[in-house]
């Protein structure tokens, strides 16, 4: 069962008269730079593809990575950045990033901010810049990094999954990956074909060090109490819908429908113009 929790939504339609007041001053006006509050400032830019940044928040083992494939399926004009598997990409590479962030990651805390900042967001500008929107899943995951996030992108859709923790500690201890490939399994309700065995490669598959029990409740803990607050600093922005439930099979078809909703107005630019 999915409660939406409803939070004051940005409002398409005065988005779209806006559109209308601006085309009539004989200009056009990149969707990226459009924020409510920052209007009267806003740049006219060169007429551009529309693009949005939107943010899954979550709990850990929560299903963001589920639901960020689902919406990519969906809504193919968005392009995943996803934290965690950078991460992992740069602990398999070896990397300086990766020796650094490596030792944060296995004990289930987290990275540092900046090096999380300077491993996101000039990718993240740089992605935004194709005319592609953006899937940020797993970043920002505190106060700081949301600000600089603000600071250089203009955040304008959050999805916020919210999982009970009973929820949470079961999947995570049931998930398990092929390092090399970075193929999730769940025993519940992805298994692989032969127990213990990566479906493509046969390769044994392992338990995420941030998986086991004790780091697992360290992550909990640590999204209480450095993530849980962007949700309200979102919600404040009014840019933030929350979405309750315990499968995401059951959850995503309310995300698609509030996105459906947020995203409609690009049709109605498309064909107006
Ligand atoms: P989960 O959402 O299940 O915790 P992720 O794959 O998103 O897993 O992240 C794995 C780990 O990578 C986190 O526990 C943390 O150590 C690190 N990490 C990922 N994103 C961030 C971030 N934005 N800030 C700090 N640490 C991060």
């Amino acid at each position: 069962m999915i409660h939406l929790i409803s939070s004051p939504a940005r409002s398409c339609l005065g988005t779209a008269i806006l559109r209308k007041q601006l085309s009539r001053r004989g200009s056009t006006f990149s969707r990226t730079s459009l924020r409510s509050d920052a209007v009267a400032s806003m740049p006219l830019a060169e007429d551009k593809p529309h693009t949005h940044t939107l943010l899954i928040l979550g709990k850990p083992g929560g299903g963001k990575g589920t639901i960020s494939g689902k919406i990519l399926a969906d809504f193919p004009s968005f392009q995943l950045m996803s934290t965690g598997d950078e991460l992992r990409q740069h602990v398999r590479n070896q990397t300086a990033i990766g020796v650094e962030a490596m030792k944060y990651m296995d004990e289930g805390s987290l990275v540092p901010d900046n090096v999380m900042i300077k491993l996101v967001i000039n990718d993240a500008m740089e992605a935004i810049k194709t005319g592609r929107s953006l899937l940020l899943d797993g970043f920002p995951r505190t106060l700081e990094q949301a600000k600089v996030l603000d600071q250089n992108l203009n955040v304008d859709l959050v999805v916020n999954l919210s999982i009970p923790n009973e929820t949470i500690v079961g999947r995570i201890s049931d998930r398990w990956i092929h390092p090399a490939s970075g193929r999730v399994y769940s025993y519940s309700y992805k298994p692989p074909k032969v127990k213990g065995l990566d479906d493509e490669t046969g390769e044994l598959l392992v338990q995420r060090e941030d998986d086991k029990p004790e780091s697992a409740l360290r992550r909990l803990q640590m999204y209480e109490d450095a993530t849980a607050p962007l949700v309200n600093y979102y919600e404040e922005k009014g840019v933030c819908q929350t979405f309750r439930g315990t499968m995401s099979d059951v959850i995503y078809p309310e995300v698609k429908a509030w996105l459906d909703d947020q995203l409609a107005e690009d049709k109605v630019g498309a064909y107006a113009s």
